[in-house]
Formats: structure tokens, C-alpha cells, sequence
């Protein structure tokens, strides 16, 4: 980043500010209060620590909603003094631009398998404890999520599907215990170690969990090097069991790493003996809808029923794999992609024909693929897989409930795929800051992002920033005039779909009630002001994994 830039914006912002309040005469409390308050945020997280400091001090002088007025000399005691901080403020903890770049803004690699991602979900509602927690796990690496309440806890134990669980026993709204039986089977299909963890340790507690399936029990208040120790080791034992086992438990096909293993194999055999073989993607429709309608269980039957299908319909002609989610993979040695079309079209037939129950009701669910046979050129497996889900992609584009095959002409057509970040700040420095820095930024190669902010949260609201199927990461402030920060989370969370809505709290450190409240309301992170820029980049990344995808 341009640092020096902002760092003449500041200034240029102060004297501005001293010219205006020249002028004013008077100039009341609450400007002040706001004045030093935004200073704060901006000058810590480009690194002006110096002026940080000075202006929280002077913040908590000033008396937020106060209309007391303060002359001329009243206030410009207060204010001058900032003029003489540039030049001997160092920028001390912003790091190089090239190592930011380097880790913030590194494309996603299509072959990330879900362990390169390190994710633990904690559902606790002790806010000081899971903020902690949070703090002291992205320091080693992982990344986390928080539930506050038992309902948003399951509802990322599906969505955003960790390696890991933290699982509190007295929660607001179920028993852990409740949680831990909800979700026990799936847990174990899937290799997610639970850890309980809860002042309530008797032995009976204890007893319980280890009978329902936990795999360990911490005892709070603990030692957190036991926390980071203990993760550790259970992260690595879940790696060793994935590396041993080729089939996925919930749906009986192949596995990843199983499917990496063939892909392997099969271009061997092209290369030696011409040996030819297509690839197909494949992934449920609106799968998201069945989910949300008729519940997760309905879900993984489903899922349950397209594996069973698939392992009908190609039996020992094709190796049939679970690429991750709902999206498989299927390798079809030696049939070329008109054959390979020509079983997903029975395929189709037998999964479109079952009729799911769900209550009284009764659905079917239907799929979309794309078919790249190998040819001379291309011949990695990284790029056949990039040519399948291109085809995949159009037809999804297409209408879904089809097979596409690969062409040029589809990679060509390719549409890029846009990702909105919005910040809604009412200070403007941020703004500034926040958005030329994600200008440039390409979270996939097909992923452009679009940034811009709001001043505040009211003129957000009103404005048309909505388009129907667009992906967005909104930055909110948590302070701001008019509307609070938490206000437009909450109408937010109301009034649009929420996994189209990334949203990060912006919140200052002295308050922290709101990030609890933010949490509960349904914000997927928050950040303290003053940031470092490269925190909150890596931050955003991470976050834009959960909803673009390559
Ligand atoms: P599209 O037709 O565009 O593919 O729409 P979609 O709704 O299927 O969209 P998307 O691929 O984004 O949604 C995938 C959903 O699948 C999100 C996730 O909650 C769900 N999912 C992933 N893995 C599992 C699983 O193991 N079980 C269940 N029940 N749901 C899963
Ligand atoms: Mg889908
Ligand atoms: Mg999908």
C-alpha cells in the first residue's frame, strides 16, 4: 500500500478540518468526540501509532452525543498538536507491500483440498472466551467461525463444513449436548473431531459427552498452549485419516485424494499408449433449496441417493468420486465424450425419477455436467478439471438438468464472475484506503471484484447496491451517524438471502457488546480498529472462499 499517500490524506484532512473550525468559531463536543474517534481508526491502521495513541486519549476526552461548544482556543489546544506528528511518525507496522501481496492476494488454487484450510467452529456463547479463543487460533493458522447460539453454530456446521469443532455445553438456546446428537453421525462420517469445552466438567457431564461421541473434553478455564496443543494434535490425527481411506463415508463414492490418484494414473496411460479417457464434473441443482427446505438429513439422503445412482448407472465402467459438497467427479477410461454423454443421459434419467419424501411432500432433485475427453494438449490434470467445470458452468448458465461437453468455444465464452466488496464508513480515509486497495485484487481467475463504499449507513440502505445473484463482502462500520452499524446488519440479515452476504464488523476496541451483538445478529466476522491492512486482507480472502468459486 501506498502508505505515504494516506499519510498525506491525513494530514491534508487535519488542516482542512482546522480551516473549517477557523471559520466556525465555536465547534461543538461531538465533533471533536468523532473527529479524534475516526483519526484513531485511520492513523493505527496505517500505522501512525503515535497519533493513534494521542487521539484515543483525546477521544475519551470528548462526550459523544455533548453539545457543549469549545472556542477557538479551547479546541485548538487539542488540535494543533497533531500537525507537528508527521514528520516524526515512523510507519512501523505495515509490512512490505510485496509480502502483503503475496499473501493476500494469491488466487485460489483449484486443487485446494478442504484440509489446506485449517477451519474450527466454535459454538460457545461466552463472547470474551470465543474472541480469545479466535485470537489466539489465526495466530497458528486456523481459521475460525463463531456461533453464539446453538441454531447459527449448525447452521456453519453445514455451510461452512470445519475440520474442527469446539462445542460449549450451556448454550442460549439448546444443551450442547443436543448439538453434540444432532450432529454426532455426520461428525464421524466426515472426520470432524468435537471437543467439548465447558466450566461445567463433572464427572457425569464428562461421562455423557464421551458415550454421544465427543473425542475430548477441556475443562474451562484452561491453559491455552493445552488449547493449541490439543488442536493440533487432533487436526493432524484427522489429516493421517484422511490420507488412509479412499472412500467418502456419507455417500460411499471415492474420495479426493482417490480421485487425484486416477486422474494420475489415467493421463499416464494416454501419454504411453494413446490411451483416451473422459472427465465428468458434476453438481445437484439448486441444491441449497433442498437444504433449506427440507432440512440437512434430507439433504445427505439425497446426496446419499445420487451416489447410489451414479454407482448403478457406471458399475465398473467409470471410477465415481466425491470432488467436495454436493460436486462430484467421474472418470471414464477409455470412452471418449460422446460415449461418456451417453451415460449421464441414463444417469439422468434414474436420479430425475426419484421421488424424495419430506413430510407430506414429496420432490425430485436434478443435476447439471460437463464432459472434457483428454487430447494431445492438454493433459494436466489441473486443466481437464479447469475444462469440465467450464462445461459444468454452462450449463448451469444453460438452464441446469444438463450435460454439457467441452469446447473452445465455452472458454472463450467464459463469463467472468464478479464479487462486490462495499464499505460503508462514514470516515472517507478508510473508504479510500479499503477500496484502492481491493481494486486490483483477483480472489479467482475468473473473479473480478468490483469495490466501493457508502458514507453511511442510511445512504447504503436506500441506494440500489442489490443485483439478485451477486455475490457481496460488506465491510460496516459498527459507528456510524444516522444508522448504527449493527442497524444495517440487522435489516442486512432481515431483508436479503444470506449466502450471498459476507459481512465484517468493523468495531472499535472499547466496545466490545457490539461485536457480541454483531455476532448474534449474524455477522460472519469482525475486525477491531484500528487494523493492520494486512490482517484484514487475509481476513477477506478467506472469506471470499466460502463464496466464489473458481
Ligand atoms: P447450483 O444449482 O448453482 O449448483 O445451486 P446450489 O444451490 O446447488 O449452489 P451451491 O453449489 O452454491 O450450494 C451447495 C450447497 O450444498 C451449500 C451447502 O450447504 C450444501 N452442502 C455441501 N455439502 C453438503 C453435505 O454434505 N450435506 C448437505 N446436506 N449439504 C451440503
Ligand atoms: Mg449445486
Ligand atoms: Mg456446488
Amino acid at each position: 500500500m501506498k502508505t505515504e499517500k494516506y499519510k498525506l490524506l491525513i494530514q491534508q484532512r487535519i488542516l482542512q478540518t482546522i480551516e473549517e473550525w477557523t471559520l466556525q468559531e465555536i465547534v461543538e463536543e461531538h465533533e471533536l468526540h468523532r473527529f479524534f474517534h475516526n483519526l484513531k481508526g485511520t492513523s493505527g491502521t496505517i500505522g501512525l501509532m503515535e497519533m493513534e495513541r494521542f487521539s484515543a486519549s483525546k477521544e475519551s476526552l470528548f462526550v459523544e452525543k455533548s453539545v457543549r461548544t469549545l472556542t477557538c482556543s479551547e479546541w485548538s489546544e487539542h488540535v494543533v498538536p497533531l500537525t507537528n506528528m508527521f514528520n516524526s511518525e515512523m510507519i512501523h507496522n505495515e509490512p512490505p507491500a510485496e509480502t502483503v501481496k503475496a499473501a493476500a492476494l494469491k488466487p485460489k488454487s483449484s486443487q485446494d483440498s478442504s484440509l489446506d484450510q485449517k477451519r474450527v467452529l466454535v459454538i460457545d456463547d461466552d463472547v470474551d472466551f470465543v474472541t480469545y479463543v479466535k485470537e489466539v487460533l489465526e495466530k497458528n493458522d486456523y481459521q475460525v467461525s463463531i456461533g453464539l447460539t446453538a441454531e447459527r453454530g449448525l447452521k456453519l456446521f453445514y455451510q461452512w463444513k470445519p475440520c474442527l469443532l469446539l462445542l460449549d455445553i450451556v448454550l442460549p438456546d439448546q444443551s450442547g449436548m443436543e448439538v453434540l446428537n444432532q450432529i454426532v453421525e455426520k461428525a464421524k462420517l466426515e472426520h470432524i473431531p468435537i471437543i467439548m469445552v465447558s466450566g461445567n466438567f463433572s464427572v457425569e457431564n464428562q461421562i455423557s459427552a464421551y458415550r454421544s461421541g465427543a473425542m475430548d473434553f477441556l475443562a474451562k478455564p484452561f491453559d491455552v498452549a493445552l488449547l493449541t496443543a490439543l488442536i493440533d494434535n487432533r487436526f493432524m490425527m484427522k489429516v493421517d485419516w484422511e490420507r488412509s481411506i479412499t472412500l467418502d463415508e456419507l455417500t460411499g463414492a471415492y474420495n479426493r485424494k482417490h480421485f487425484n490418484d486416477v486422474m494420475r494414473h489415467q493421463i499416464q496411460a494416454y501419454e504411453q499408449r494413446q490411451d483416451v479417457f473422459s472427465l465428468v464434473m458434476l453438481d445437484l441443482d439448486h441444491f441449497k433449496h433442498v437444504n433449506d427446505s427440507y432440512g440437512h438429513l434430507k439433504g445427505d439422503e439425497v446426496l446419499q441417493a445420487f451416489a447410489a445412482s451414479a454407482r448403478n448407472i457406471f458399475q465398473n465402467k467409470g471410477i465415481f468420486c466425491r470432488y467436495g459438497g454436493e460436486e462430484f467427479a467421474l472418470v471414464l477410461p477409455h470412452l471418449d465424450s460422446v460415449q461418456a454423454a451417453n451415460l449421464l443421459d441414463q444417469l439422468r434419467r434414474q436420479f430425475n425419477a426419484i421421488n424424495f419424501v419430506s413430510k407430506d411432500e414429496t420432490f425430485q432433485v436434478t443435476f447439471s455436467s460437463g464432459i472434457t475427453q483428454i487430447s494431445g494438449s492438454v493433459t494436466q490434470a489441473e486443466k481437464l478439471v479447469d475444462q469440465a467445470d467450464q462445461a459444468l458452468y454452462a450449463a448451469k448458465r444453460g438452464g441446469r438438468n444438463q450435460t454439457i461437453v467441452y469446447s473452445m468455444d465455452i472458454s472463450e465464452h467464459k463469463t467472468e464472475s464478479s464479487l462486490n466488496l462495499i464499505v460503508v464508513d462514514d470516515d472517507p480515509l478508510i473508504r479510500d484506503i479499503l477500496i484502492s486497495r481491493f481494486a486490483d485484487w483477483k480472489p479467482t481467475s475468473q473473479t473480478t471484484v468490483k469495490a466501493y463504499g457508502f458514507e453511511d449507513g442510511k445512504t447504503f440502505l436506500s441506494s440500489d447496491w442489490y443485483r439478485e445473484g451477486e455475490k457481496y463482502i460488506i465491510l460496516l462500520d459498527g459507528s456510524m451517524p444516522e444508522l448504527d452499524g449493527l442497524d444495517v446488519l440487522r435489516e442486512l440479515r432481515r431483508s436479503f438471502p444470506e449466502q450471498q452476504l459476507l459481512i465484517v464488523m468493523l468495531t472499535a476496541r472499547n466496545q466490545p457488546e457490539d461485536i457480541i451483538q454483531a455476532l448474534e445478529i449474524g455477522a460472519d466476522d469482525y475486525v477491531i480498529k484500528p487494523f493492520h491492512m494486512q490482517e484484514l486482507m487475509l481476513r477477506i480472502e478467506r472469506l471470499a472462499s466460502r463464496i466464489v468459486s473458481e
